[in-house]
């Protein structure tokens, strides 16, 4: 599959199709737009899902209409509350605010009552073959299928099992209700598809009331006619689908509901199959659902991702017919664009080398005025204490700095973000030769940006008065797979043999104060390091910051 490096620039974009498809029903009278929005319950949402939000609730709002949330829960084993709380947190977290709240299971009794009409028009029979002897006798793409013994019953007969079924006469499996249509059909989902199987087993909503459960292929396009849906939109790898959606809603005479397919989102060193990331949080691969390093929303809303950012993200990768996979890098570009312009300025060293500054008296100190967003001025300033000892990152620093290195290094200047200009003056060492801190002298006329006689000093680092600094638990996260299709296995192999061993560093860090005020899900540009986000799990005596995303911008450079 082709990987997308350059997406469409969201500003001056052409109509999608699905936006051609609603303007020339627009012309042509039909002007209602009604969408939905149907995750199963099984699981957090996750970045595939979010382009299926902001699509589905996007074209409802640009065309004046509805969207629902519509939770499509017709397979009790696998859902849980605990999956509808959070869907519903992540969509109005995305910004988005849904007409009706919804659900599959509301409809049971309707789709049983349409279940009895296709019956009684001898559309539908009880099949008492098993799923596997369904399974084998549906033929493949070349022979066709075989039809059951039971496909002939009578409606008498099919209406008393149905019944039957639902009143917990049978165990499970031992029965289904199929529809009627073509053993011989050349698209295999139409011969005689399963509509209703059982299965004792507990509803997360109705409880204990049903044992027989609709199948997605029927319940779906019936949910959506019942809601009055227009454009329900689905992946791709429902097309197939679609003429089994046009005949239950055929031959029940309903709304005419349409259904349209779009390609799924797929990222680089990314899976988004549910199932394999509930293995990731069940096998504690990850902290839990909401690990940062994990693509569900809840993750990247942990990370320090913006709402915007993510619809911005959804609107560059648009709307395609086929499908393709999208660069990582185009999902870090868009929070990054967003936080340039949203996050407060701080300092924080993550990699710290002590400094002292000799000539700097002891119990002094100093308040430096500091830019909080040079992208908004509304933001303000605020005042940084410097003294004597102070942190800087050891990278900042070389004992043989080779040509151009501007940063700190033996007898050499260097400026401190906001404040003075200090030298070098010596390299402290432990016994085993690391350097343990270095003693400097400062240039008192220095201060903010000046320097006694005019010369000039091209590297400005950061620092944090040690005196003053908090300490804190950074976390870098790079990407949790090392593949950059991780569903891509090699024989033998499966997606977890390609997890990244170092997709989390833990470092300790110092920031400057004003940081003690931060309260979780705040979110900073901490200078020269990255941008980051305070962490749940912080503490009173040791915040965590998670690094949302690096400042260096690989995905614009090689786009250029
Ligand atoms: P999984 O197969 O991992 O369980 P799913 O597609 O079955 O995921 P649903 O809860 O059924 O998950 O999805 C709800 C909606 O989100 C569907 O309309 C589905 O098409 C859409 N969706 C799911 N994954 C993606 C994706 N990667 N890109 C775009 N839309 C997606
Ligand atoms: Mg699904």
């Amino acid at each position: 599959m082709e990987i997308v490096k350059d997406a469409a620039n969201a500003n001056d974009r052409s109509l999608n199709f699905l936006e051609e498809i609603i303007e020339e029903s627009i012309a042509k009278g039909e002007t209602r737009v009604q969408t939905r929005f149907p995750p199963e319950p099984n699981g957090y949402l996750h970045i595939g899902h979010a382009k299926s939000i902001c699509l589905n609730f996007g074209l409802a709002k640009k065309y004046g209409g509805l969207c629902n949330l519509r939770f499509d829960d017709t397979n009790p084993v696998k859902e849980d509350v605990e999956y509808v709380d959070s869907i519903k947190e992540d969509v109005h977290w995305l910004g988005f605010e849904w007409a009706g709240e919804h659900y599959a299971s509301d409809y049971f009794d309707q789709l049983y009552e349409w279940a009895i009409e296709l019956i009684k028009k001898g559309k539908a029979y009880v099949d008492d073959q098993s799923q596997e002897e369904i399974r084998l006798t549906r033929g493949t793409v070349t022979v066709p299928g075989k039809e059951s013994p039971w496909r002939n019953r009578s409606v008498e007969e099919n209406l008393d099992l149905f019944q039957r079924m639902k009143a917990g006469e049978f165990a499970d499996g031992e029965k289904v209700l199929r529809a009627k249509i073509d053993m011989a059909h050349p698209n295999m989902l139409l011969r005689d598809p399963i509509m209703y199987r059982i299965l004792h087993s507990e509803h997360h909503r109705t409880g204990n009331k049903w044992c027989i459960y609709p199948m997605y292929d029927y319940a779906h396009g019936e949910s959506d006619s019942i809601e009055k849906v227009t454009h329900s939109i689905c992946t791709l790898e429902f097309d197939v689908h679609r003429p089994l959606y046009d005949w239950f809603i055929r031959e029940l005479g309903i709304f005419p509901s349409h259904q349209y397919e779009f390609a799924r989102l797929n990222l680089t060193y990314t899976i988004m199959s549910k199932r394999k990331l509930l293995q990731l949080v069940q096998n504690k691969i990850v902290m839990g659902w909401d690990d940062p390093r994990m693509p569900t929303i809840c993750a990247l809303r942990r990370k320090g991702y913006t709402p915007a950012s993510v619809r911005a993200f959804a609107e560059k990768v648009g709307v395609a017919k086929r499908d393709n996979v999208i660069d990582l890098g185009l999902l870090e570009f868009c929070v990054r664009e967003d936080l340039n312009k949203t996050a407060q300025r701080r300092m924080a060293v993550v990699n710290p080398l002590k400094v002292v500054i000799t000539n700097y008296p002891e119990d002094k100190t100093e308040l430096f005025s500091c830019i909080n967003n040079p992208e908004d001025e509304s933001a303000g300033t605020r005042q940084v204490p410097f003294s004597r000892e102070i942190y800087i990152e050891r990278d900042d620093f070389m004992e043989e700095p080779p040509k151009k290195y501007y940063r700190l290094s033996p007898g050499k200047e260097v400026r401190l973000r906001y404040s003075y200009l200090i030298k070098c003056e010596e390299v402290v060492k432990d016994e085993a030769g690391n350097i343990v801190e270095l003693h400097c002298t400062y240039d008192p006329a220095s201060g903010e940006g000046s320097s006694s006689d005019g010369r000039k000093v091209k590297g400005v680092i950061h620092w944090v008065s040690a005196a003053h600094a908090q300490k804190a638990e950074v976390r870098l996260f790079e990407n949790l797979f090392v593949k950059e299709n991780p569903d891509d296995v090699e024989e033998g192999k499966t997606f977890l043999d390609y997890l990244n061993p170092d997709s989390m560093t833990v470092k300790t860090a110092y920031l400057e104060p004003s940081l003690v005020e931060a309260e979780v899900g705040d979110k900073f540009q901490f200078e020269r390091v990255g941008y980051f986000c305070k962490d749940k799990d912080s503490t009173l005596e040791i915040p965590v910051f998670n690094r949302t995303v690096s400042l260096k911008d690989s995905w614009a450079k090689m786009n250029k």
